[in-house]
């Protein structure tokens, strides 16, 4: 059985191990796949001495891989940019928490169905703890209207923070995503004329790496500011410059993927050997 914080899906999710190629196969599914991930898996399979691979793989079709991950037997999927939404109609069933975001980051073959479930959530929220525990006070500002910024909702949603507002440089998405999950929504112009003094923490859930309808001078130091990419923004440098308080993207990278090893395995991820792997080639701390 599954030990992770995702909740348990309506039917026993047993995994059928006799019919999944052994040594167990997992990977990344991206456009442009990165190292962290499979730094990360590896290491704990390493330290655990369990029976599993972990791969980068670049792929341009979705439809191909997951057809291959049911032939092959394949264990596991990370998925990311551009697929966690064109995956969903491919795999047979989905966590509720995936299911209420309309994003799915990861996917377990049980051996008899795939399961499709969202662990960046998981990511925001423990991301978020790491930096404060008082949330029904926070007032906060979510930038994107894409897969990111609706796991970010869901999971302040879930933390009971006082208010959201999502903003979108397409408007009319932003105004969608605050129907869906009842929160507030601004313009992109209304935003670049405001002094943010409405807000205690803003997340970039956006790929932009300048943000053309945020106004970064009207940052200050008592802004929380949670950056989704990781490595430097506009965001991160003013944040730094203004003195504010910077939660990096490369935590909630951390926690999902942390997430998904307990998915992969059904084992608990040994962290400190895993951040100490990731130690030695990124900035992981905060
Ligand atoms: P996505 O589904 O493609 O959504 C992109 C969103 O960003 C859309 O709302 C889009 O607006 C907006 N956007 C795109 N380019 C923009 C620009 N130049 N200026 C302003 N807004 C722009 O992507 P996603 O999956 O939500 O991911 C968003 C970001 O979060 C990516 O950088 C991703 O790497 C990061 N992320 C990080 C983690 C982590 O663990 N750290 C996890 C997930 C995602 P329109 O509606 O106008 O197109």
């Amino acid at each position: 059985m599954i030990m992770s914080n995702i909740n348990k899906p309506e039917f026993e999710l047993v995994s059928n191990w006799e019919y999944l190629t052994f040594p167990y196969i997992c990977g990344l599914l991206a456009e442009n796949p990165s190292e962290f991930s499979q730094t990360l898996h590896n290491s704990g399979y390493q330290k655990l001495q369990l029976p599993f691979t972990y791969y980068p793989f670049k792929i341009s079709k979705i439809e191909n891989a997951i057809t291959a991950m049911r032939e092959l037997g394949i264990r596991g999927f990370s998925i990311t940019i551009p697929f966690k939404e064109t995956c969903i109609p491919l795999i047979d069933e989905l966590s509720s928490e995936a299911q209420e975001i309309g994003a799915v980051n990861t996917i377990i073959n049980t051996g008899e169905l795939l399961y499709g479930i969202n662990t960046d959530w998981i990511g925001v929220t423990e991301a978020l703890k790491e930096s404060t525990d008082s949330f029904n006070t926070l007032s906060c500002l979510v930038i994107g209207a894409g897969g990111a910024a609706k796991a970010a909702i869901f999971a302040l949603k879930k933390l009971a923070v006082s208010s959201i507002t999502v903003v979108n440089r397409t408007d009319h998405k932003a105004e969608m995503l605050a129907q869906k999950f009842s929160v507030h929504s601004i313009k992109s112009d209304d935003l670049i004329n405001q002094n943010l003094e409405n807000y205690d923490l803003i997340i970039n859930a956006s790929p932009a790496q300048s943000i053309s309808f945020f106004p970064y001078q009207s940052l200050t130091s008592r802004h929380s500011v949670f950056e989704m990419i990781t490595g430097e923004t506009s965001l991160t440098k003013t944040t730094i410059k203004t003195g504010g308080n910077l939660i990096p993207g490369i935590r909630m990278l951390l926690h999902q993927g942390l997430e998904q090893f307990i998915l992969f395995t059904e084992k608990q991820a040994p962290v400190q050997t895993i951040e100490s792997a990731l130690e030695n080639k990124y900035v992981i701390t905060q």
